[in-house]
């Protein structure tokens, strides 16, 4: 079964650059920064470093997040995602990549849990009517909605 795409198109605002507090939860970091700026929709992308680390995997056929916790130190090698609202208020969705002292790499979809040591935030504001998330019935996500 194929839906048709869902697409939206934006100007870019303000961007930010934001280095968030070590020791604070990571997502939290993230959405508080932008419940902080009134931003409704936008693009992050993060580096840095997490002393825990707490992401998730989808399991696709039971439609439940699977979450995964990493106890140790590793780089935050990549983390990308938006911002848009769900309920009305801003909401982060981001998948992050971290790597051990060991150079392996593992990641997933960034849940509460990722103590933040040091973190690099970029945030581009993007101007246009916000997308709302909603429940999708093909995949029991809480995906875009027209
Ligand atoms: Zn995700």
């Amino acid at each position: 079964m194929t839906s048709k795409p869902l697409s939206a198109e934006y100007r870019t605002g303000k961007v930010y650059v934001c280095k968030l507090a070590h020791g604070g939860d990571l997502l939290d970091g993230i959405t508080s920064f932008c419940k902080e700026k009134k931003i409704k929709m936008a693009a992050v992308s993060a580096i840095g470093a997490l002393s825990a680390a707490t992401v998730a995997y989808y399991d696709q056929k039971k439609r439940v997040y699977r979450e995964i916790t990493f106890k140790g130190h590793f780089e935050i090698l990549a983390l990308t995602g938006n911002v848009s609202l769900k309920d009305g208020s801003p909401l982060c969705h981001a998948h992050v990549l971290c790597g051990d002292g060991k150079g392996r790499v593992f990641g997933g979809h960034l849940l509460r849990g990722c103590a933040v040591f040091a973190c690099e935030l970029t945030v581009i504001v993007l101007k246009g009517k916000p997308l709302e998330r909603g429940y999708d019935e093909a995949t029991g996500l809480p995906l875009w909605r027209e």
